[in-house]
């Protein structure tokens, strides 16, 4: 009996060793069912550190002790001299997933830092054609975009001029490289003096990947020419954003109703 008892307690020491080791070792993922737990109860702001408490555990962040006059609001006892320490320690091990997770992104950041989100290459991109729900990271696109239609759109290669040719009554046409499978948008469309034409690539808007174009539109002794760099852009909307257009005048083209234009897109250096 006393044999058995020592084995089972040898056995238990080991296991609890082994569970301590894990916990010191390993992250934890925790789920917070209330995420304003982490919140000033008085401003509501995300807490940073110090935070501090009053003597019955209330807690608020540095500046609202201030505001408060270094009273409670909850129980008017002073705040603002002793640190919530225990607090800190939990804001400052927390790790929270990009919001762009889902679309591939493995960063992780701690609460306050919310830099990595404003320029995540990962952003979600929508596919272009309307009868399609698609919706992944611009690569992801890319590669759906050329799986499922490939046929939709003109394949292009860098500095290399081609031809579109636009219909009245046509609102854009989708462009894939061929050297990386980028998309692009050659939107056009009609105004009061002629029609508007430009160039959007399909990517994240905080890509430090910068794409130059040059659209000319060419008659009989006139040659209408446009340069600039695309601007990015989740998805096609009838109105893209533009850093300019290439307006078609009017009749530029005789009673033609065809638009010929001659195109060539680059990496920017
Ligand atoms: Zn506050
Ligand atoms: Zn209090
Ligand atoms: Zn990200
Ligand atoms: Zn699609």
């Amino acid at each position: 009996m006393a044999d058995s008892r020592g084995s089972d307690s040898e056995s238990d020491r080991r296991r609890s060793l082994i569970s301590s080791n894990r916990r010191k070792n390993e992250a934890m993922n925790v789920i917070f069912t209330d995420p304003q737990i982490l919140d000033c109860y008085i401003c509501c702001e995300r807490l940073s550190i110090p935070v501090f408490q009053c003597e019955n555990g209330h807690i608020s962040c540095s500046s609202c002790c201030t505001k408060i006059q270094n009273k409670c609001p909850s129980c008017n006892l002073a705040i603002g001299n002793i640190r919530c320490r225990a607090i800190e320690k939990v804001l400052e091990s927390i790790k929270i997933p990009c919001r762009n997770a889902i679309y591939g992104c493995k960063m992780t950041m701690s609460l306050n830092e919310i830099d990595h989100e404003t320029s995540c290459t990962h952003e979600p991109c929508f596919c272009p054609l309307d009868d399609c729900t698609f919706v992944g990271s611009a690569e992801k696109l890319s590669l759906h975009f050329s799986k499922k239609h490939k046929n939709t759109s003109k394949s292009f290669s860098y500095n290399a001029r081609f031809t579109m040719c636009l219909n009245n009554g046509d609102s854009h046409r989708i462009l894939q490289a061929e050297n990386d499978s980028i998309l692009f948008v050659l939107s056009y469309s009609f105004e009061i003096f002629g029609n508007a034409v430009t160039v959007n690539r399909i990517g994240p808007l905080s890509s430090e990947r910068k794409f130059c174009y040059e659209i000319k539109a060419k008659t009989q002794g006139s040659v209408l020419c446009f340069q600039s760099i695309a601007k990015e852009i989740q998805g096609w909307s009838k109105v893209p954003p533009s850093k300019g257009w290439l307006l078609i005048p009017n009749e530029y083209f005789g009673s033609s109703t065809q638009t010929i234009l001659e195109i060539r897109i680059w990496p920017a250096c």
